[in-house]
């Protein structure tokens, strides 16, 4: 009787030895279908525990077939796959956790332990892969914290069938899911008679964000999706105000104890609900008045969609969900701690640790006459230099200009660093 079916021995792959290599061919290891693997992350400020929960097949695949390497270095987090046979690199992406943020928080500081659900989505190997997971440590270098081998024929693989009575809406349909950045709308507290305003506020928020630049120029590279998710009550729970709401994705404020700050820790719901549709990239709308959001890269944005600044909120917050941007704002009731060392430079594009000209990573977009660092004076005004103040630390960081939507909600527009990065990570889904 064959026993082994995912072996979690821990194969320990020499990365070193299989990078370099060329493109891969999608068709020679992949089917279009996703592979999901679902994971407790564990920990503390200092321990980094991955322990599997279950392995799904799901019917979509939505990524790209061409750029199956990830090139970026974006992401807290980095999942690699290869191909068990040769050991060659057959898929790689960054991506962020609720797990790598709460360890930032006093919380984690205290040496108490937390759990949090997460996934890694891949294309579905056609032959036995090893999966390798590795975080970030202090100096921002990646270290193996997870592997097992992954045989896709398995019997143990879940199967999911579309879910009875939700089904995906194309939004907006431009091209087959693999050349396109597909974007999925979900809501939250939204309850059945509120669907007419769910399908409204995604209307709206669409006109919104392709209203500015990059999207405005880049829609035709974009599928919108939607899947009306029923809430048994309307709005969302703000535990600070004894305000508790039974919601379909479980979306809260006062998430890591800060007000305004709204997640969902029910990573399978949401993914499960989720896999009917094509998807690179999650928004949740959420059905409340109040201000408020999140964003995780490479997880999903959260915005309320009733107070007046929710505009700007949806797209900050994509912004961090879709690029990895950083936050380029110091003045806030944002209380991490040491969120970023200032003495390593940041994997965000758009902060940086660097005064120095020749190797400020924006260096090709900076006038040779603006002055590096870069006063805070008028004429800078529209430039893009280094301005010091950004990543919740008034001194030791710096970002690229002086107004940017990742700055303040008075902003209206991205800076150029930031709307470059945007347009990057399009082009890794749209080619
Ligand atoms: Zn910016």
């Amino acid at each position: 009787m064959k026993k082994v079916i995912f072996s979690l021995t821990l194969v320990l792959l020499c990365a070193s030895l299989v990078w370099g290599q060329g493109s891969v061919s999608f068709a020679q290891y992949f089917e279009e279908k996703t592979l999901r693997i679902d994971f407790y992350h564990t920990g503390t400020k200092t321990e980094d525990i991955i322990s599997l929960d279950a392995i799904y097949e799901e019917p979509i695949w939505a990524g790209s077939l061409t750029e199956l390497i990830d090139t970026t270095n974006l992401g807290e987090h980095l999942v690699r796959v290869f191909d068990l046979a040769t050991n060659q690199l057959i898929y790689s992406r960054g991506f962020c956790s609720l797990f790598a943020e709460w360890q930032t928080t006093d919380e984690a500081a205290r040496d108490f332990r937390r759990t949090f659900h997460e996934s890694v989505l891949i294309p579905y190997p056609r032959a036995p892969v090893q999966v390798v997971i590795a975080s970030r440590d202090r100096e921002n270098l990646f270290r193996e914290v997870f592997t097992m081998a992954v045989d896709p024929a398995s019997y143990h693989i879940k199967r999911i069938q579309p879910q009875q009575g939700r089904k995906a809406t194309a939004v907006e349909q431009n091209g087959p899911p693999s050349v396109k950045y597909d974007l999925l709308f979900l809501g939250d507290g939204y309850r059945a008679e509120d669907s007419e305003k769910f399908r409204s506020d995604v209307a709206r928020y669409v006109e919104h964000l392709f209203s500015l630049s990059p999207y405005k120029e880049r829609r035709q590279d974009f599928n919108l999706w939607s899947v009306e998710v029923i809430s048994a009550e309307s709005g969302i729970s703000q535990p600070r105000q004894g305000v508790y709401r039974d919601t379909a994705l479980g979306c809260s404020f006062n998430a890591f104890d800060l007000p305004r700050y709204v997640l969902t820790l029910d990573n399978r719901a949401m993914r499960d609900i989720a896999s009917i549709a094509p998807y690179d990239g999650i928004i949740i709308l959420v059905n409340s008045e109040r201000y408020g959001g999140g964003g995780i890269y490479r997880l999903y944005a959260i915005s309320t969609v009733d107070h007046a600044d929710s505009p700007h909120v949806v797209v900050h917050e994509l912004g961090h969900a879709l690029a990895g941007l950083g936050d380029e704002y110091y003045q806030s009731e944002v209380s991490y701690s040491e969120f970023y060392p200032l003495d390593v430079e940041p994997w965000e594009p758009n902060i940086t640790i660097c005064q120095e000209r020749k190797m400020l990573k924006w260096r090709d977009l900076v006038d040779r006459l603006t002055p590096i660092p870069t006063p805070e004076k008028q004429e800078f005004v529209d430039a893009v230099g280094c301005f010091e103040g950004a990543g919740y630390s008034a001194k030791g960081l710096f970002r690229p200009a002086m107004r940017c939507i990742m700055f303040s909600k008075k902003s209206t527009a991205f800076c150029q660093v930031c709307q470059r990065a945007i347009e990057r990570i399009i082009d890794l889904y749209s080619k």
